[in-house]
């Protein structure tokens, strides 16, 4: 790393607290290296605090890119110059990239589930899908998918404090795309049932299945999924939820973990930042 940079050498940022455990830094300093690209990714512990001065920075130091994590995906919204359609629909951003003081911000998370399906052959246009979890990793992919041609989308949230945000969610996808959303309570009796008999695609954004929750599914009852059904999970840490493994148990061999939203939404702020594709498979092996 240290003989690779120079006075030529560009710096792409990532803002956030905490942020200190992320593997962006290795995934984009390692792909940069491989490809011997000028860049080095940093991260800068950056919150509501410091978070104007820091979007200023990037446009006085003339940063080439930053990525944007939590608590920042939203309070940075009214800092940009210019957001895609994406990100203005689901109100977050998770990448900026700088064109000479000009700064567009992007959300990758749900491009980076689209591609990690589509690399399983599982393409989402004129599919009906199920989603249960209405914040941020559901909601940015309820947009894309939405905005990528999916026909419908069944989503599902208890009613906590994320419920509204998913009636926004399904309010936006209804009158700006062609796409036909709903919001179910997750706890209304044969709901997630009948949403998924009438799915191709399930795919579970939830919270279920790591940290304190890691025991936890979000539904133990086998009647309700079948064999062909693609089911998709966010997590990727354990890289086999407890829903991931009920759903091997019972048949579903198109069943895949978080890890590939995870890269693919890296590897969609990389091209943004370098203009490069990232080696997927080469970061892949390196970090899992
Ligand atoms: P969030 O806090 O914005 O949303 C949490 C969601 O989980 C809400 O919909 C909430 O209603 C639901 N939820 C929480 N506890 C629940 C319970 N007991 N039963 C049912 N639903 C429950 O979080 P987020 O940013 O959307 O993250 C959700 C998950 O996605 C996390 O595990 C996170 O690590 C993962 N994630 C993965 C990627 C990736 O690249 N693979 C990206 C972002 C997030």
């Amino acid at each position: 790393m240290p003989e690779r940079i120079d006075a030529k050498t560009y710096l792409i940022s990532l803002l956030a607290d905490p942020i200190r455990h992320s593997l962006s830094p290795t995934m984009h300093n390692e792909a940069f290296a491989k490809l011997g690209l000028p860049y080095a990714y940093l991260v800068f512990d950056v919150n509501q605090t410091n978070l104007a001065g820091a979007v200023q920075a990037i446009r006085d130091l003339g940063i080439r890119g930053s990525n944007i994590s939590m608590p920042n995906k939203t309070a940075v919204l009214p800092l940009l110059d210019e957001l895609t359609p994406a990100a203005r629909l689901v109100g977050a951003v998770n990448t900026v990239v700088n064109q000479d003081g000009h700064l567009t911000g992007h959300i990758t998370d749900g491009e980076g589930m689209v591609e990690a399906l589509a690399r399983e052959g599982v393409g989402i246009k004129d599919k009906t899908l199920t989603i249960t979890g209405a914040g941020g990793a559901g909601t940015a992919i309820a947009i894309q998918v939405a905005l990528d041609g999916a026909k419908e989308i069944k989503i599902l949230n208890r009613q906590d404090s994320f419920f509204e945000n998913g009636l926004a969610t399904v309010d936006k996808i209804n009158q700006q795309t062609a796409c036909q959303a709903t919001l179910t309570p997750l706890e209304q009796a044969g709901a997630l049932k009948e949403a998924i008999a009438a799915s191709d695609i399930f795919i579970e954004a939830t919270s279920l299945g790591m940290g304190d929750l890691i025991d936890q599914k979000i539904s133990d009852d086998a009647t309700i999924f079948r064999p062909d059904l693609v089911v998709a999970d966010v997590v990727y840490k354990p890289q086999e939820t407890a829903f991931l493994r009920f759903a091997r148990e019972n048949g579903m061999t198109q069943a895949y973990n978080g890890l590939g939203m995870m890269l693919y939404q890296g590897a969609a702020a990389f091209k943004l930042f370098t203009g490069h594709d990232m080696p997927v498979d080469y970061i892949r092996d390196l970090l899992f």
